[in-house]
């Protein structure tokens, strides 16, 4: 098959043209509307650099790591 309408910025695959240009004009708005800068990045990544993917309670490269992913923002609370 050599229809790959894939939607570049969610990875979205779609059957129609028609389907796939509605999808990236409503893809394209919304990621205009959801600035990068909003993302957090927790202790680790962030002394590291380095990009921080969230996960459910853990980001991928404390994942990988092996080490607990702590949040700046909620560092003091546990006791
Ligand atoms: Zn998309
Ligand atoms: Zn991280
Ligand atoms: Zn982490």
């Amino acid at each position: 098959m050599l229809n790959a309408l894939v939607c570049h910025l969610c990875g979205k695959d779609f059957q129609e043209r028609k389907t796939h240009t509605r999808h990236m004009n409503y893809c394209r708005k919304k990621a205009a509307k959801s600035p990068k800068t909003r993302k957090r990045s927790c202790k680790a990544c962030t002394s590291a650099k380095t990009r921080c993917e969230s996960y459910s309670n853990a980001c991928l490269r404390c994942l990988v790591k092996g080490i607990a992913c702590v949040m700046p923002f909620i560092e003091s609370n546990q006791v």
